[in-house]
């Protein structure tokens, strides 16, 4: 992948900073943090601002909905959304970036046409039903268990930690098909509607006092058998697919949003003093290096993807995405525990920038899959190195 942007991208990167002060300004005023109808109102109101402009899906295939365009065009996108200070991708996430994209990689034609188009334009939220109370890390020894009964299956089981379950229209759901085959060869992977009768949802409140995620209780729910995304008891092949997404490339934007704090910080720093430590300004030094490092590991996972599709969108990332999750979540900690040594005794006032994000980037080492699953993942399979246990 060429790193500069050629004459095409660079029109395209202009005429995306136009759009977006014009675009910008035109928002209306941010949701309270908790607020998950607000927050889904606000977020699929900018998913469809996005659509109508021609820049949703930029990077998805032609038949999934999206422009086919190469991966360079999304993150120019992701570096121009985020340097204007657009919206995050928010009650959008397991939609837009991990469940869409199994659906584009994995789905027949039908499930394309169905499921991928309401999610460009900002119409349905998906979520995401994959961990258990007995089953986080060891994801094959889910419980939840599905049978047949005609054109449906019928689900019964419970879920964890279900990020944004009350506002979602979709789960992207793991059941346990076959209860006699080895664990990982009996999961099914299914798009669960999250209306249909006999599911509860019960919201879970977090340190940092949102209720962004919740527990999933499933009693015999009817799911149709044409809602299932690829082969029965085929699940956790599936599932990889997922989870490449979600580790390779859904925290990628993110990325940008936290080199653009780093800023903040330094600036915050020389204003209040804090500048003088030299300790201080190492740690900076060094996260900037962190995440630009980061930066360059996206675009290589991105474009090694791509080239793995033959380009033109829809690439499945590889294994490299366990590592840019590891190091990722980690600088993300770093960066907001050096951002309360830049705010000083501030940094227990709740209504300081930053302080929230101190406490959500405790989270990030484990959801998605902990640094330990991901240390696990990078030792056996780039390294090579033999299963410890
Ligand atoms: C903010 C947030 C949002 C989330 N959103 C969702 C969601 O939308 N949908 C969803 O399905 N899940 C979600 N999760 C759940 C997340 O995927 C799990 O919490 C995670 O996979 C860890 O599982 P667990 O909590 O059961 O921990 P456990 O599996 O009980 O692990 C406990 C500890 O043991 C370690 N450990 C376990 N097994 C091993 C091993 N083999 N080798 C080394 N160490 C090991 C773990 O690393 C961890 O430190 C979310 C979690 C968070 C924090």
């Amino acid at each position: 992948m060429d790193l500069q942007d050629t004459p095409e991208d660079a029109e395209f990167r202009a005429r995306l900073r136009d759009w977006l002060d014009k675009a910008l300004p035109t928002l209306p005023p941010k949701p309270p943090p908790d607020d998950w109808p607000a927050r889904r109102a606000y977020d699929l109101g900018w998913q469809r601002t996005l659509y109508d402009a021609g820049y949703a899906g930029l990077h998805w295939p032609l038949d999934a909905g999206g422009r086919g365009a190469a991966p360079t065009r999304h993150l120019i996108f992701l570096e121009e959304t985020e340097r204007a200070g657009a919206p995050y991708v928010g009650a959008n996430f397991v939609g837009l970036l991990h469940a869409g994209p199994t659906i584009a990689a994995e789905g027949t034609a039908a499930q394309r046409a169905r499921w991928l188009p309401p999610i460009l334009r900002g119409e349905e939220v998906w979520c995401q039903g994959f961990s258990e109370p007995d089953a986080g890390s060891d994801l094959a020894s889910l419980r939840t268990r599905a049978w047949r009964d005609g054109d449906d299956y019928v689900v019964s089981g419970s879920k964890i930690w279900t990020s944004h379950a009350e506002v979602a229209d979709w789960c992207e759901l793991l059941v346990r098909t076959d209860a006699d085959a080895p664990k990982h060869r009996g999961i099914t992977w299914l798009a669960m509607p999250m209306d249909a009768p006999g599911i509860t949802v019960r919201p879970l409140r977090t340190l940092a006092g949102s209720a962004e995620f919740a527990e999933v209780f499933l009693d015999e729910v009817r799911v149709p058998a044409a809602h299932r995304v690829g082969d029965e008891n085929d699940g956790w092949r599936v599932t990889m697919v997922t989870l490449s997404f979600e580790r390779g490339t859904a925290f990628v934007g993110e990325v940008v949003a936290c080199r653009r704090v780093l800023g903040e910080l330094a600036r915050e720093a020389r204003s209040n003093g804090r500048w003088d430590d030299p300790a201080l300004r190492r740690r900076l030094g060094r996260l900037n290096a962190e995440f630009r490092a980061l930066w360059r590991l996206t675009q290589w996972n991105v474009s090694e993807a791509e080239a793995s599709a033959g380009g033109g969108g829809g690439g499945v990332p590889g294994v490299g995405g366990s590592v840019f999750k590891l190091r990722y979540s980690h600088a993300r900690q770093e960066l907001y525990d050096t951002a309360a040594d830049v705010l000083g005794d501030q940094a227990l006032d709740l209504d300081r920038p930053w302080v929230l994000d101190r406490l959500s980037s405790l989270s990030y080492t484990i959801a998605a899959g902990t640094s330990q699953i991901q240390r696990n993942i990078v030792a056996e399979r780039i390294l090579g190195l033999p299963k410890g246990r």
